[in-house]
Formats: C-alpha cells, sequence, structure tokens
C-alpha cells in the first residue's frame, strides 16, 4: 500500500487508524526511523502543507479518539509549521537571501557513508524522509560533506512531496547553527544507530565536532506581522474561489457559510515526476468529488474563466513567504482591470498564530493552549 494516498477518503481513514493504534504512543516513539513505512509518525505533511486536509481536521479526528492530555507533543510538532510559517512572515529578507545564494554542488553518486547514501535514495524514490533523518541528512550533507546548507535545501525542494518553504529553509537554517546562533544540529554516529534501531551505525565517518565560530549577520530585526484585513465584501454575489498549493480546501469555508460560489483549482507541472504524479493526484480526487470545479494550468486561463464565470468577488488563499503564486502586479492588475474584487484570505489557525512566531518556538508553544481554544475542535 503506498505511504502517500491521493483520496481524501483513504488519508482520513489512515489517519483514523494512526490515532487509534499510534498516537497514544507518539511521543515515545516519533523519534525513531525504522525504515518505510514509517508506521509511527503519521506522514501528514504533504496534506497539511498544501491543506488538502487543514490543521482542525486533524485535530478533530485526533481529539476523538485520545485524550488531549496525551497528544500534546503531536499538537506542538502540528504547530512547528505554523511557528515556522508565521517566524518567516516576520523575517522574509532570510527568504530572499536564500534564495540569492544557493548555487547548485551535484552530489556524488554514493558518498560511502551508508545512511546517508539510504536516505537520499529514500528520498529520490518516496518524496519523503523521517524528521530525524531529515536532521542528520543536513547535518551530514553540511559538516561532514561540506556542501553549502542552500544546495541541500534545494535538494530537498526538487524532491520533497510536503516541500514548504518556511519548514524546509528554516529547517535547514536550524541544523546549520544559523536559527539558534552558534548552535549546529551535529549528527553523532552514536545517536543514528540507537534511533535506527540499528539498521546504520556510520562510526567513525562523521565530523562529530566542529570548531564553530559562525556569526550571525543581520538577522536582529522583525517585521511585525500585520495581518491582512479581514474579508469584507458587501455581497457575496458572483463569488469566485481559486484553490492552489498553499490551500486547497479553502472552499469549505464558504460552503459551511452556506455561500454559493465557482470554483477552479490552479496547478503548475512540478520537474520531479514523482512529486507532480502526487500533485496531479490529489487535484483529481477533488475534481472527482466537486464536478463543477475546473482545472486552470496559467494566468490566462484563470482569466477566461473569471471571465465565462461572470465573477465579481474573487477569494485567493493567502500567501506566505516563499509561496506567491497571484500576489504580483501583473496578475493583480489583470483583476482590476476586469473589475474584480479580490481577497488573499488567510485562515484563523494563521491569523491567530503568526503574530506569538516572532522569537523562538519555546515561547511560541506557551500560546498553543489559547490557540486551540479559539478553534472548533
Ligand atoms: C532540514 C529539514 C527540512 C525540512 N523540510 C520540510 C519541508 O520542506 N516540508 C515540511 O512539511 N516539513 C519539513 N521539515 C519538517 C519535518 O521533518 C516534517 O514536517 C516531518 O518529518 C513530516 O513527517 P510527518 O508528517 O510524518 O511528521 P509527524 O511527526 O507525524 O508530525 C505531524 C505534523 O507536524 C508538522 N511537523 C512536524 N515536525 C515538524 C517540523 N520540524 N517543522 C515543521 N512542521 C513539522 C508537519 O506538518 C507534520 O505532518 C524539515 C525538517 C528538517 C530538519
Amino acid at each position: 500500500m503506498t505511504m502517500f494516498p491521493t483520496k481524501k477518503s483513504q488519508l482520513i481513514e489512515n489517519l483514523i487508524n494512526f490515532t487509534v493504534k499510534e498516537l497514544p504512543r507518539y511521543s515515545e516513539k516519533r523519534n525513531y526511523d525504522l525504515g518505510p513505512p514509517h508506521k509511527n509518525v503519521s506522514k501528514l505533511s504533504p496534506y497539511l502543507r498544501t491543506r488538502f486536509i487543514t490543521e482542525e481536521e486533524v485535530l478533530k479526528i485526533a481529539v476523538s479518539n485520545n485524550n488531549l492530555k496525551t497528544i500534546e507533543k503531536f499538537i506542538e510538532e502540528i504547530f512547528w509549521r505554523t511557528y515556522w510559517k508565521g517566524w518567516l512572515e516576520s523575517h522574509p529578507w532570510i527568504y530572499d537571501e536564500y534564495l540569492n545564494t544557493s548555487q547548485h554542488q551535484p552530489l556524488p553518486k554514493k558518498t560511502g557513508i551508508k545512511c546517508f547514501d539510504y536516505w537520499k535514495e529514500e528520498l529520490l524514490d518516496t518524496g519523503y524522509l523521517h524528521n530525524h533523518s531529515r536532521m542528520w541528512f543536513a547535518s551530514i550533507w553540511i559538516f561532514t560533506l561540506g556542501y553549502s546548507w542552500q544546495s541541500g535545501a534545494d535538494f530537498f525542494r526538487k524532491n520533497l512531496l510536503d516541500f514548504c518553504p518556511a519548514s524546509n529553509t528554516l529547517g535547514w537554517r536550524w541544523v546549520a547553527g544559523l536559527q539558534t546562533i552558534n548552535k549546529p544540529y551535529l549528527a553523532m554516529s552514536e545517536n543514528i544507530n540507537y534511533f535506527t534501531n540499528g539498521r546504520f551505525n556510520p562510526a567513525g565517518q562523521l565530523k562529530e565536532k566542529i570548531n564553530y565560530n559562525y556569526i550571525e549577520h543581520n538577522n536582529s530585526y522583525v517585521l511585525p506581522f500585520v495581518k491582512p484585513d479581514k474579508i469584507e465584501f458587501k455581497n457575496f454575489d458572483n463569488l469566485g474561489i481559486i484553490l492552489n498549493r498553499n490551500d486547497l480546501s479553502l472552499n469549505y469555508i464558504f460552503k459551511n457559510m452556506e455561500i454559493t460560489y465557482e470554483c477552479c483549482v490552479y496547478s503548475t507541472k512540478h520537474e520531479n515526476k514523482l512529486v507532480n504524479d502526487f500533485n496531479n493526484n490529489i487535484l483529481q480526487d477533488i475534481i472527482k468529488n466537486n464536478k463543477s470545479f475546473e482545472i486552470t494550468e496559467n494566468y490566462n486561463q484563470i482569466f477566461d474563466w473569471l471571465t465565462k464565470k461572470k465573477i465579481k468577488n474573487l477569494i485567493l488563499p493567502y500567501e506566505t513567504v516563499g509561496n506567491k503564486i497571484f500576489n504580483v502586479k501583473k496578475f493583480k492588475d489583470k483583476l482590476k482591470q476586469l473589475n474584480i474584487q479580490y481577497n488573499f484570505f488567510l485562515r484563523d489557525w494563521d491569523r491567530n498564530a503568526f503574530p506569538h512566531a516572532t522569537k523562538g518556538f519555546f515561547k511560541f508553544k506557551k500560546n498553543i493552549p489559547d490557540l486551540i481554544n479559539l478553534v472548533d475542535i
């Protein structure tokens, strides 16, 4: 059975199974990478990243099968993505700096470090790596092999099903010691041996000590997160919604409010076939369950659709740093020309959390109980 189903019904069935069988012991087992099919972790990241399923939906299912107290660690992990996304909103130049400094560094076919070579193949074959292996892989990439963290982040960007600009860039920076200054993450062979249950032991092959003296530059100021105004269409007549990889279930908010709308899904080709097929298949599932939705692949197809459907009010998923699709002058100018009022819709989940994500995760997580109280789970 595939690790990453592309039908929502199957995803929910797997999630229920996971919350019943694995979640009660998640906090004690989550750090072990026992290899595919990675039963001890949820493998939800490709779906949460695109909101094919939302955080609220996941937590509702998790809580219906478990006591809230026993799944605190899982809830905390769910909030890591929210935190990284919010943090990048207040430090947007970090993403530009990464894009400007990244350069391709080809990897040798085999490095001779068994675990590293295995994880590289696992990532290419499945589009996924366990969190602990991402940390070990990134650390070996940077400190043992001497490649730049940016080229490693690029390698992940091209091959992960769940690529997320915030979690990936900041995950790599964290390993490199740039997020928590002068605290790089060093992969240790003993730790790898222990948490892979003896599958790998690269003793003597890793750089386990470094003379680290990195001085972080220009990272001391923070932009306050400016929440966009809440949606204020005078009416919802001729409403259109465009779904894309930033949010594939935004329409449900309006469906639940019993507001009628037209909807299209925007998708572009991904260079990696595995990722491209996964993206196409989850879109097909959305289309199958919503027969009136159309797929669009470029701006012109969208403008044609807007005109054909006589859309006057348009909702687009909010675009966080690194996720720009429509928040560009050319697109917005055309909407104005077509006399279409538009709104980049920020979900309350993010609206409530992002303002707390300016410092470290430890400070951020103190807000989790209040944030949970604000959602309907
Ligand atoms: C170098 C590096 C790069 C990474 N790149 C990405 C990326 O591009 N996209 C991505 O989604 N995650 C990334 N992560 C975070 C993390 O590894 C994955 O989210 C996690 O492994 C997904 O597996 P899971 O769904 O089985 O996790 P579970 O343990 O089941 O966690 C549940 C959910 O919590 C969230 N989560 C858990 N850990 C993290 C974390 N450290 N950061 C952010 N969210 C988290 C995810 O949404 C995940 O689906 C990266 C981590 C590192 C160290």
